[in-house]
């Protein structure tokens, strides 16, 4: 299958950023615990990666939803610091 959710690639380049801003535990359980409520809080959006044009999504897309995206994080790193898992 050739097709990807650029939601989950944006975020997982945020997210160590985020859980560095909000002094979020960074252990593989809350990371991974912070990615699941982020993506599920957020649409997800797929886009194909043929003939190169995952690029121009993914770019544009970034250009769109980091707002977003970086919010969910920042959300979900409150929620896991309250309940960690860990
Ligand atoms: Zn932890």
């Amino acid at each position: 299958m050739a097709i990807i959710n650029v939601t989950q690639i944006l975020a997982e380049e945020k997210i160590h950023e985020v859980i560095r801003l909000m002094e979020c535990c960074s252990c593989e359980k809350c990371e991974d615990d912070v990615m699941a409520l982020a993506l599920n809080s957020l649409p997800p959006r797929y886009v194909t990666t043929h003939a190169g044009k995952q690029y121009v999504q993914l770019e544009s897309f970034k250009k769109q939803f980091e707002t977003d995206v970086t919010a969910a994080l920042m959300r979900a790193c409150m929620t896991v610091k309250e309940h960690p898992s860990h």
